[in-house]
């Protein structure tokens, strides 16, 4: 994976952020292969197809690009993204595609990940100010992605730092990703914030009540649920079930790697 971008393909070009598209987009084609299967290269759909920017042929994974310039090399804790009525949209009908979010710098890919489309909740989209009336899309309503709001394991390197991740850790990671799936928007709500809650734990071993430490802010996330005490459990259980935490009984747990 070579990660300097193609500068002649900026040529005829003047618009920065057509620029920014252009390079990217040819980067991604030349480059990167589906994170979900594995499959050696991705297919580009045609320009302003709303729905995604790339797609895989054989596993029929959609995917979207946002990238940005940056020149410390960090990739933020937001990122700006479409529309906002239309992404609360998608996140609710369960119809958003995966996301890859890159940073670049001197034309060169510092971070690549891959968001998988089921760790997306409404939660993790930031309104925007509407557009002001002088402008050319005066009252258009656009949204941020708060990366820095995903649990861990949803955020798959292919690059960091400007070093190259092993492929099939990649799929490795996306399939370990994939079995924290769930199907109903509210139960990936308390999933996602539960699991986000046991990462904030700085260490392995933890028990209950840490856990009940943050009864409070899920309680505010969750207006008008009663029974915070039994989601924590509840979501506890599932992560055990799908082996990203261990139960020794007693309210003992341990993180597994
Ligand atoms: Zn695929």
């Amino acid at each position: 994976m070579d990660l300097h971008f193609n500068q002649n393909l900026a040529l005829g070009y003047h618009s920065g952020s057509q620029i920014s598209r252009v390079l990217t987009e040819d980067w991604m084609e030349r480059n990167m292969f589906c994170p979900v299967c594995g499959a050696p290269v991705l297919g580009h759909y045609e320009a302003n197809k709303p729905v995604a920017d790339f797609f895989c042929d054989d596993c029929k994974s959609d995917f979207e690009l946002k990238s940005k310039e940056s020149k410390t090399a960090v990739i933020g804790h937001k990122i700006a993204d479409g529309a906002y009525g239309t992404m609360i949209d998608r996140i609710t009908s369960l119809r958003n595609p995966h996301l890859f979010v890159m940073t670049y710098a001197n034309w060169t890919v510092n971070n690549l990940l891959i968001i998988p489309k089921f760790f997306f909740v409404p939660d993790i989209i930031e309104k925007r100010n509407p557009l002001a009336d002088t402008a050319r899309r005066a009252g258009w309503t656009g949204c941020n992605i708060e990366i820095g709001s995903i649990p861990e394991s949803g955020k798959i390197f292919i690059v960091k730092n400007g070093q190259q991740e092993d492929k099939s850790r990649v799929v490795d990671q996306y399939q370990k990703a994939l079995l924290l799936q769930r199907t109903r928007i509210d139960s990936r709500g308390w999933l996602m914030d539960v699991l986000k809650c046991v990462e904030r734990i700085p260490q392995d071993d933890f028990c209950l009540d840490e856990v009940y430490t943050f009864v409070e802010e899920l309680r505010q996330k969750h207006p008008g649920n009663n029974h915070v005490h039994d989601k924590i459990r509840q979501q506890l259980q599932f992560l055990r079930d799908k082996g990203f935490i261990q139960f020794f009984g007693g309210g003992r747990y341990r993180k597994r790697r």
